[in-house]
């Protein structure tokens, strides 16, 4: 199947509208070249903001097959990160992309097409490779295109996770990290973890995966680590107080 085929064959599943005013006519589609006994005109697809004429496989056409245009004129494709098969489509925010990435085969079956989004207004799903294999596969990042190698990339990011735990995502994105920062992490473990992120650091896979990091989740840890250390530290002057006194009323014996 084609992407645009895989995607609109998913939308019919989820009963997401996809009407469209379609005329007789043999022709090829503009979009993925494929013949056409029935199609949408170009105009009634595409408004005077579309510019991806550079991916028409028929530029010359007048038409536009029901699948392509579905792709092209739904909204829903544009404003989310999407994975689908022939009969699944996940709608997804920034949030669910870890589950869905790393356990995808838990979620598609066969051929299926993976479109990231960070700005969520470009066209996605007509751009997506058609995947086979869920072991490595290939994303869409609106003008990007790049391999997501599961295994390896999973455990980059278990690093990833913890590391920021004690790091900002803009520390980790470029190498410049805060000296105390550092010590808290532990030294050694940072070296070790570091060689790892030096090897992967300007690659879409990487910032892919420091993207899509949990924030929410990484505050919620972090804040309950400082209330820790706070109550630890309370406890320590209690303790040194009564030292103090304890030593003081020792003294006033003599
Ligand atoms: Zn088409």
């Amino acid at each position: 199947m084609k992407n645009t085929e895989i995607v609109y064959s998913a939308l019919q599943n989820a009963g997401i509208n996809t009407e469209l005013e379609l005329e007789e006519v043999k022709t090829d589609c503009m979009l993925c070249g494929k013949e056409i006994e029935k199609g949408a005109k170009l105009k009634k697809v595409v408004s005077s903001n579309f510019t991806d004429y550079d991916l028409f496989r028929n530029i010359n056409g007048t038409h536009i097959c029901k699948e392509c245009a579905t792709c092209i004129k739904t909204r829903e494709l544009r404003t989310n990160n999407i994975i689908a098969d022939k009969d699944n489509l996940y709608l997804l925010k920034k949030n669910d992309l870890e589950e869905y990435l790393f356990n995808i085969d838990r979620y598609v079956k066969g051929e299926f097409i993976v479109g990231i989004t960070q700005s969520f207004k470009k066209h996605n799903s007509y751009r997506c490779s058609v995947n086979t294999s869920t072991d490595i596969f290939y994303i869409r990042e609106e003008d990007k295109e790049y391999k997501f190698n599961k295994v390896i990339l999973g455990e980059l990011y278990k690093k990833l996770n913890e590391a920021y735990l004690y790091f900002q995502k803009d520390e980790i994105l470029t190498g410049q990290y805060s000296i105390t920062r550092i010590q808290e992490f532990g030294i050694k473990k940072f070296q070790v973890y570091e060689q790892e992120f030096k090897k992967y650091r300007g690659t879409h896979q990487f910032n892919l995966l420091v993207y899509i990091l949990n924030s929410a989740r990484r505050n919620e840890i972090v804040k309950e680590r400082i209330a820790k250390q706070k109550e630890e530290q309370k406890h320590k002057k209690m303790a040194e107080k009564e030292k103090k006194k304890e030593m003081k009323g020792q003294l006033s014996l003599f």
